[in-house]
């Protein structure tokens, strides 16, 4: 007789999406929740589950966050529905991306509509 523990990390996307400014990159983003977790299987039926941890994400940017395990849960149990600006502990923030003139490689932000440079359209 032995027994077959295994402990394993795994991820799991959270039923929630809220529209945001963005404020990393400025663009009409997402908020994006997951969670990570750890779990202890025993013949690979799960038994313990642990250290939780909630993170947020904007797909405009690629920018991730985390929010406190008491917020996240809320929010999975469907008692919140909405993350404000300050519950987000920053892990990755993407700035405003680059971008460059097709036509004369000139570096450009993403508010222009023409090259200042070359005047071609973006
Ligand atoms: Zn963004
Ligand atoms: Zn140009």
């Amino acid at each position: 007789m032995f027994f077959v523990v295994t402990s394993t990390t795994k991820e799991k996307e959270i039923d929630f999406s809220q529209t945001t400014i963005c404020s990393a990159c400025g663009a009409y983003g997402r908020y994006e929740l997951f969670m990570t977790y750890n779990q202890l299987s025993l013949f690979f039926i799960p038994v313990i589950k642990w250290g939780r941890k909630y993170y947020v994400k904007l797909r405009c940017c690629g920018s991730l966050y985390t929010i406190d395990s008491d917020l996240g849960r809320d929010i999975e149990r469907g008692e919140k529905t909405t993350i404000n600006e300050s519950d987000l502990h920053p892990v990755r923030i993407n700035h405003r991306r680059e971008y460059f003139c097709a036509n004369c490689g000139y570096k450009l932000s993403s508010e222009y509509e023409y090259c200042p440079k070359c005047g071609s359209k973006v």
